[in-house]
This record gives C-alpha cells, sequence and structure tokens, in this order.
C-alpha cells in the first residue's frame, strides 16, 4: 500500500517520550524514513525497534538541542544516512514552572536553550537543504502557551511566544522556497513533561489538573502533526491550536 509520506525523510526531536515518540511513530506509519532524536538513547532505540516491527526505517541519533554541534551534527547525519531532509519537527522541551520571584534563572536559560534556540538552530541547520532540495517542512511544537501567558508560566511562556514570533518571521523569508511552516500548539497533554517542574507544590497543582479532567493524549497531537505535514505542496498549514474538550 502507497502511503502519503513514501519517500520522504523526517526528523523528530524528543522522541524519546511523549508527544515526540508518537510524532515519530505516525510519521513512520504514513511512511517517511524517521530520525529519532533526544538525550536517552535507550528510550529512542525502544521506539526505533517498534517503528522497525511495524516495517518502517529509523534512525537513532543521540541530541543534546542545547548543543549546537549536536543539532548541527543531527541534521547532517540524518540528510547523508536517510537521503535528504524533507521534516524537521521541532518538539523537544521542558516546562520548568516557577514564579518569577522563586525561579533559578538557570531554569530559565534551560528553558530558553532547549525550547528556543534549540529549534533557532535547527531551522536555520536545516534551511539550505531544504532550499537546495526544492522544499521542506518545519513543524515546531509551541503550546496554548505560545498564545495565553499564565502566573507562574513565565519563563516557559516566554520561550513559547518566542517560538510563535521566530516561526512567523522564518515563514515570511522562505515563502519562495518552497517551505512550509507549522506551529503546533498543544493543550493539556498527559506525558512526562510534568515530571521536572522544580517546584513540588506546583507539580503537584499540575498533577491534579491531569487527574482531573480527560487530557489529550501524545497520539492526539500526532494525528494533528501527520495531518499538517500530509496536505499538497501548495498547502501550508501555518498554525493548529488542540485543547482538550474539558480544558478552560
Ligand atoms: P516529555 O517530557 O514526554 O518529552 C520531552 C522531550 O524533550 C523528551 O523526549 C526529552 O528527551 C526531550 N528533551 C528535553 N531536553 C532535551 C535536550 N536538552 N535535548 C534533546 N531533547 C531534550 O513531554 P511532552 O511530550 O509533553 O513535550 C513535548 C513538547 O510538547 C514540548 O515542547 C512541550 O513544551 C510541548 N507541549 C506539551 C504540553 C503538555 O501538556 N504535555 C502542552 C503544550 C506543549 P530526553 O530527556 O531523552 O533528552
Amino acid at each position: 500500500d502507497s502511503q502519503p509520506l513514501d519517500g520522504q525523510v523526517a526528523i523528530v526531536t524528543g522522541a524519546s517520550s511523549g508527544i515526540g515518540a508518537a510524532t515519530a511513530e505516525a510519521l513512520a506509519e504514513a511512511g517517511a524514513s524517521v530520525a529519532v532524536a533526544a538525550r536517552r538513547e535507550e528510550r529512542l532505540a525502544a521506539v526505533a525497534e517498534r517503528i522497525e516491527a511495524d516495517g518502517g526505517e529509523a534512525l537513532v541519533v543521540p541530541t543534546d538541542v542545547t548543543e549546537e554541534s549536536d543539532v548541527e551534527h543531527l541534521i547532517e547525519t540524518t540528510t547523508a544516512e536517510l537521503g535528504g531532509l524533507d521534516v524537521l519537527v521541532n518538539n523537544a522541551g521542558v516546562m520548568l514552572l516557577e514564579a518569577v520571584a522563586d525561579a533559578d534563572t538557570d531554569d530559565w536559560r534551560q528553558m530558553v536553550e532547549v525550547n528556543l534556540l534549540g529549534p533557532m538552530t535547527a531551522m536555520q541547520t536545516a534551511l539550505p537543504i531544504m532550499q537546495e532540495s526544492g522544499g521542506g517542512h518545519i513543524v515546531n511544537v509551541s503550546s496554548v502557551a505560545g498564545r495565553q501567558a499564565t502566573a507562574t508560566a513565565s519563563g516557559y511562556n516566554a520561550t513559547k511566544f518566542g517560538i510563535n514570533g521566530f516561526t512567523e518571521a522564518f515563514r515570511q523569508e522562505v515563502t519562495d522556497h518552497g517551505v512550509r511552516t507549522t506551529l503546533i500548539e498543544p493543550g493539556l497533554v498527559d506525558t512526562e513533561l510534568q515530571e521536572h517542574i522544580p517546584d513540588e507544590e506546583l507539580q503537584a497543582e499540575t498533577e491534579e489538573w491531569v487527574a482531573s479532567l480527560e487530557a489529550l493524549t501524545p497520539e492526539d497531537i500526532a494525528r494533528s502533526i501527520r495531518f499538517a505535514v500530509t496536505q499538497p505542496a501548495h498547502v501550508s498549514v501555518n498554525e493548529l491550536m488542540i485543547r482538550p474538550t474539558q480544558q478552560e
């Protein structure tokens, strides 16, 4: 059976868990060869094994997106080994909720480096490759937090508002190069994201919130990403916000 992404190559960052793992599997199922990137190599290997067991092709590339050289290596290795680069999903992210008064500035720095500078570097590195091949698709996993600011999410809000602005400016620069951009803005998704919140009270509150409603699953978001990247080449789905029906 032919699939919409047959012959295409995708990179998914943060593919070791949550939305990234589900997206890697969804894009592989749609026919793409997928490079899976994150720091936890064993988790990446497990995702790659599932893709290969379903008849797909996967490449494990251990990557820390806060290291520019890792990001460049990821893009160059994928292009060389899988034979091109059509779809880049910048999904790796951290959400270190803290009130401004209590925030550790190292947590701010980490969020900026993972959620904002990582994707910026990846887009700059991927651009010439996509231009040369006549097109490509950048998908950035932002958040409802990139549109709505909330107390205690200030640092996280800064990175997600930031990636939204960067993506729109980039979009305008590349309209003549066949390069499409999509911002994915999920509401509450049940993943490991909450586990890294440094403030214990805020972590407990977030976990209570997850338990209080029917949260989205990583697969719910993966379907939206699949939708965006399987449109005809002249259609650029620039922004999708997806919330749990019960989320205020
Ligand atoms: P997870 O914690 O399950 O996934 C986060 C991923 O990011 C992991 O694969 C992790 O891999 C990776 N990551 C973190 N730091 C780095 C780093 N320095 N280098 C490379 N990879 C890194 O959470 P989600 O699946 O929920 O998060 C995915 C994206 O979705 C994030 O951008 C998040 O902001 C966004 N989002 C999530 C929402 C939710 O409610 N869950 C809502 C809105 C947006 P590893 O640790 O192995 O490196």
